[in-house]
Parts: C-alpha cells; structure tokens; sequence
C-alpha cells in the first residue's frame, strides 16, 4: 500500500485524459484525485499495484493525448480515502496547449450511421477523441465558452454525457446533438444530388468554405478552372477510402500509413494512368489524394460511395481561404452554384495539410490541419521567441521553453487580406498560448511585410538570413546544435550583400553560419518576372553557353525573346542569382517541359514528372573556386528529349551535389548534413541525395516536422534568433 503523486506533462487537457485516468483507477480499485494544473495534469493516486496503474496510463492513452513527461514520488498514504474523484482545477480548464482539429474517430464513426443512436446522420457529431478544437477556439482555458459552441445550449442529454466521466463525451467542449447542436443549411442527400449533376458546391469545412464537385466530369472541371481563374494548378481529391484511393494512384506502406493517418493530410502520390481526367492534374504524374476526415464528409460518400471528389479550397486566387458566410455568399456566388453552410462560426481559419513521402518518412509541402498548432520540441528551453517569416507560404513561429509552436500556412505576404490573416495568426497564437515574446525575428529582406512590422513589438529584434533559417530549422527539429554542412536549395533569399541566392553551401554553427559556397551565379533576364517565365532562365543558360542565337529560334512565339539576348549581352535587368529553382526553371523550359508557369513550381514539378529513372552525367558538373557550375549538364540537355533529359538533370544535380557536399565535409572534419529548401520536396532529387550522402557515410537530416519550403523558416528564425538573445543575456 502507498500513495505517488503523479506529474504528467504533455498534450493531457481537453483530450479525455482525467476520465482516462479516472477510469483506470476506478477498474484497478484505487483511491485518489485527479486534476488539471497550469501545465499539465496531477494525480494523486493509492493502494496495491499502483505499478500497473502507471503502464496502464502510458498504455491506453486516448486517441488526442500525448505523453511528454511523467514524473512521480512518494508521498503520505491519506486514511479514510474512499474513492477517486475528479476535481475541478482552480484554473479552470485548458490553460496550456490547444490541440490540432481531429478527424472523426471510429466511435464516432459507428455511432453516425446506427439508427438506434441518438447521433445517427447528425453532421457535427465528435467526442473527446474528435471533432474540431484549434479551429473553434477563441481563447484559453479551453472551455466550451470560449468556444464557437458558446451560443449552443446544451440539452438534457448532451449536459448529462458531458458531466459523466466514464462517458466518452465527459468534457467534450464541442458535444453536440440534433437537439441542440450546429444544424447545416442544406440536407445531405440534395448535396449528393447537386455533385452527380455536375455542379459545384461551395461547403463550409473545418477550417474553412471548400469547392467540391465530380472529379470525373470534365466539363465541370473545366468550369471550376474558368471561375475560379485557375489554370493549371493541381486539385486535391477525395476518396472514400482506402481502396478507392488505390484505384487512382499507387502507394507504398509508408503512403497508406499517412494516408489514413489521424491528421487525414492530402498524400502526393503516383497517379495510375487513364483513369481521371487530366485537367485535374496537367502536366504531373501525382495526384493530391486525402481520406474523409469531418462527419458530412462521411455522409456524403454514404451517397456518393464509388465517387472521387474534387475538393479544393474556396479562395479568391490569391487570398486566403474564406471563413466567414457572409464573405462566402458574396465571394463564391461567381465560382460555386450551390453554397452550403452552417451555424457554427469558424474562428480560426485553416487549410489542408499537403505531404508526400521522402525517405520514407512524411515530409510537409503545407502543414495546417491535423497538426497546427502542434508544438515541434527544439534541442533546449529558449526565451519566448516570435518569428515573422518571409513571404512566400509564410507560416509564424512562437516559442515556450522549449516547444515551438509553428503556425498553420498562411500563405504569400503579397494580398491585403493574407496580411490581415498574418496579423491575427500572431495575435491569436501569442494570446491562446500566452506568450508574450522576449524578443523578435524576421528576414533579411528589409522589403518583406514581415520585416517591417518586426519593430512593433518593443523588444530585441534579431535578422536572420533565409537560408541559414532554413537550415536553423531542420537543425532545431533534429536537436543538432554542433556544427554541420549544409545545404539549401530554393527560390530566392536574399544573401548577405543583397544578392539572389538559392543554392547555397553552407557551415552550419548554430547562431552563425558561414557561406562556404554556391551554384554558380546565373543572370535572370527581367528579374521577378523570370520566376513566372521559364523560358528567361533557359534563354540565359543559352547565353551562358554561347548560344545566344538559339534564343529567338526556340522562344520565337514570345515576343521578347529578341530583346532578351541584348538583356543578357548588356546585362541589364538581369540580376545574377545562384537559385537552384532557377535552375529546374531552366531545364524544364529547355526540354520543351514548360515555359510559362502558371503556379509556383510548375515547371520543376512537371519536369520531375517526366523522370522515369534518373541518370548520371559523369562530365556534367565542374567545382571551381567554391561553385558548382552545372553548364556542361545543360549542354547536354539540349540534345535530348524530355524524358532523358529530366532523367539525366535529376541524376546529375543529386551526384554533383553530393560530390560538393562531400569535398566540405571532409574539408570541414564534419559528418553530418542539413538539407533544406523548397527544392527539397523533389522526391527524385531528395531520395536520391539521401541515398547517396548514405553511402558515402555521411548522416543526411531532412525536415520532417515543419516544411523544407518557406512555410519552414519561421521556425529557423525562431531559434537562431531565441539562441542569440540568450548569448545577449549572458553578456549583460
Ligand atoms: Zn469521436
Ligand atoms: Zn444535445
Ligand atoms: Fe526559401
């Protein structure tokens, strides 16, 4: 007989954790209290085998709960104790994490579709293992009068399963029922009926209004392409399960791990060819591909079982996902014919997280529903920390101790009402995780919004270069503070003197870095606008390869191609930059692939479409005074086909990078290797890269937890920056 008090930290409020508790000492005859505190849960527990007690709690953890620490002692057995009991914290409720929205659990999934139970096709059913949370939060303590519930009167029913804590419902803020609960505007079946006839519908989501509509009706597709000015760019699909989904795309284990995974993000898979039609994806051999993961998405494919959807964010190109149904009505009457809704207020907007497998483990392209606002564990505790970003995907940063609580994506920094989303994302997070910041990192660019408004917060501001934030964040999630090599191939970031850069070698050390070298400097005709045009970047491998005359006979149908040649002979509004991006740009229009991109990274994700097996060009690669120089490469591309060329780009890019990389290592006496930027999320050029530093026994790290894109340096910000005001501490 003795009594432990048990200290439990981690993702233990709001997700069923004190009724766990409760019922596991409640089954193995023990006595004792259980409560929230400030920072996670205490429970006092007595009697025989409290050992068992302990396992069992780590064992059988709900679905939502995590575990970080758990800590007990000895202390005085309490005579008269007769049974366990749950007591109210003087805190109130939540008071240190939100948890990220959940899809559907299979409790609740059974109970949708029995007709004996009093939930049976009720749209807005969850429970303490489910439903929405960050999306329908205000404020913490995370109560249901902090909620988007609050209007919602509880009925009889619903009161009585809340204040029950052997019911699965205990404490579930959003409990709701037909009774009293959110109602949707339109019945399921007449949505069903709208999507088989072809028309698209506007449905009011988690996280946000979503464009949904038949995935195998071109015609509809087209006309969701017209209205929603959107030409090229990628829709994601939504299939029933996992056997639909098998019959579109191929996935290997580790695909259908994350595919049916809790967090539901859309998988890029290997498309299966004709079966769909190729507006949904031109020019790529992926589909975006997710599982259902809300109560109306069941009950829609309750209808629509055999169906692929097309389900797609309701945006205004360019602006952020709309959340308000006023907004709704009046944006997307021009894009959707039906606009579907429902009485519950989304108070924080958020889109559907993108992966893929690299290395086969998931690697983020956008990480927002199922894992924002998460929190990633850095190497050690830092001072409160809020990093701004950059500007493209900008995601925020806020650091407590040592969790680093990324935001959901955002989105580009370059639309008035991203930048309103931007602002409140900061107060939001600041305020919900009660943080107030120590001190503030941005970017180098002094023109980025995220820049500019740095000053507002009245505390040390620290510049951080992109790429060493890049490679700061990849560091931070691996826990590597001692020096490493490493390499970031993107876009653009501006460098240390004003210049473009984007392909950049770097030594890694923690709060410094130094530029060790780069992709040799390459001239980009007409500056920004080469990003959206291809067909410039080719144009000035051309010069650079002496074949200047080439340029109007191959881009004759754009009319400034003439003019480009005096550009790059005068090198006028041709700034020099060592993007990698640029690069893929290059190739892709060279090999006829695509010359005007649509979307950012069309060009380099058509071309890593056409890879069937990459291939190495032993003699396409020269490292002189610290640059990698890949002309020999594009010489060669010139005479080959798209498919050959895509292979031997991919294949040669990865050897010469992974040459370059090795010459440092040894150099530097150092074994390990950071990898990151968007370039990364190339899975042909990722893979192989990681297999071949491997081999040559080096240790790659590769962002898992936050994007390897810009959607991943606030993070890197946030820890370079947290990392220097603690050396600012010591010498005062
Ligand atoms: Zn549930
Ligand atoms: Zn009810
Ligand atoms: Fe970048």
């Amino acid at each position: 007989m003795k009594r432990l008090k048990i200290t439990v930290q981690g993702q233990v409020q709001g997700v069923g954790f004190r009724p766990h508790v409760y019922r596991i000492a409640t089954e193995l005859g023990l006595t004792g209290r259980v409560k929230n505190n400030a920072s996670g849960v205490d429970i006092e527990i007595q009697g025989q085998n409290i050992d068992h007690f302990i396992r069992r709690l780590q064992a059988e953890l709900p679905p939502l709960a995590e575990i970080d620490t758990l800590k007990h002692k000895n202390i005085l057995i309490e005579k008269n104790e007769k049974k366990f009991t749950i007591e109210k914290s003087e805190l109130g409720n939540i008071k240190t994490k939100i948890a990220p929205d959940a899809t559907i659990c299979d409790y609740c999934l059974t109970e949708l579709f029995d007709p004996h139970s009093r939930y049976y096709r009720y749209p807005f059913i969850n429970c303490t293992h489910c439903g929405p949370r960050y999306t329908i939060t205000y404020h913490l303590p995370y109560d249901r009068s902090t909620t988007s519930m609050h209007s919602f009167v509880m009925c009889e029913h619903c009161r009585s399963a809340y204040q029950n804590p052997l019911d699965r419902r205990y404490h579930a803020q959003p409990i709701a029922c037909k009774k009293c609960g959110p109602q949707l505007s339109k019945n399921i079946s007449d949505i069903a009926n709208d999507i088989r006839a072809g028309k698209i519908v506007a449905l009011k989501g988690l996280g946000g209004y979503q464009l949904i509509c038949d995935a195998k009706n071109t015609n509809t597709i087209q006309r969701l392409r017209q209205n929603k000015n959107r030409a090229t760019k990628p829709f994601a699909l939504m299939v029933f399960d996992l056997a639909c989904a098998k019959q579109i795309v191929n996935c290997t284990a580790e695909d259908e791990i994350l595919l049916t995974s809790r967090e539901r993000p859309i998988v890029l898979l290997p498309k299966k060819n004709a079966v769909l039609p190729d507006e949904i994806a031109p020019n790529l051999n992926l589909l975006g591909v997710m599982l259902p993961y809300t109560p109306i998405h069941y009950l829609l494919f309750d209808e629509l079982r055999e169906s692929i959807l097309i389900v797609t964010s309701a945006n205004i190109s360019g602006s952020p996902l709309i959340i308000d149904d006023h907004e709704a009505q009046k944006k997307l009457s021009s894009i959707a014919d039906v606009i579907v809704s429902y009485n519950r207020n989304i108070v924080v907007r958020v889109d559907d997280s993108v992966a893929r497998i690299i290395d086969k483990k998931p690697v983020f392209i956008r990480r927002a529903r199922g894992y924002a606002p998460r929190a990633i564990t850095l190497p050690y505790d830092i001072p409160p920390t809020l990093a701004l970003g950059g500007y493209l995907k900008n995601t925020i940063c806020v650091t407590r101790g040592r969790e680093a609580f990324l935001s959901q994506h955002i989105g580009d920094l370059n639309h008035a009402e991203t930048i309103q989303f931007y602002r409140n994302t900061i107060s939001h997070l600041l305020k919900i995780l009660d943080v107030k910041p120590e001190c503030v990192a941005h970017d180098y660019h002094p023109d980025f919004y995220s820049t500019r408004i740095a000053n507002e917060f009245n505390c040390p501001v620290f510049s951080v270069q992109h790429h060493h934030a890049h490679l700061a964040a990849c560091a931070a999630e691996h826990g590597i503070t001692d020096n490493a090599i490493g390499i970031a191939l993107d876009g653009f970031g501006l460098g240390e003197h004003f210049e473009s850069w984007g392909g950049e070698l770097i030594l890694y050390q923690n709060t410094h870095y130094q530029r060790l070298g780069s992709l040799k400097p390459i001239m980009q005709p007409g500056g920004d606008r080469a990003t959206k045009e291809p067909w410039r970047m080719a144009a000035s491998i051309l010069y650079e390869l002496n074949q200047s005359t080439e340029i109007a006979k191959r881009f004759v149908k754009y009319p400034q191609s003439k003019l480009i040649a005096e550009l790059l002979e005068k090198k006028i509004h041709s700034p020099l930059s060592s993007s990698c991006g640029r690069l893929f740009d290059a190739a892709s229009a060279l090999l006829g692939i695509c010359e005007i991109a649509n979307y950012e990274a069309e060009a380099a994700m058509a071309l890593e479409s056409k890879v069937t097996a990459p291939f190495i060009l032993n003699s396409g690669w020269t490292i002189e005074s610290n640059q990698l120089n890949l002309l020999p490469l594009f010489e060669k591309l010139l005479l080959l086909n798209a498919t050959d060329g895509a292979n031997l780009f991919h294949g040669t890019l990865a050897a010469a990078l992974v040459e370059w990389i090795g010459i440092h290592a040894k150099e530097n006496n150092i074994n390990t290797v950071l990898l990151s930027g968007g370039c990364f999320l190339n899975k042909v050029l990722s893979d192989c890269m990681i297999n071949q530093l491997k081999a040559r026994h080096l240790t790659p790290y590769f962002p898992h937890q936050c994007p390897p894109n810009d959607g991943g340096i606030s993070l890197g910000q946030a820890w370079v920056a947290g990392n220097k005001m603690m050396e600012k501490n010591k010498c005062v």
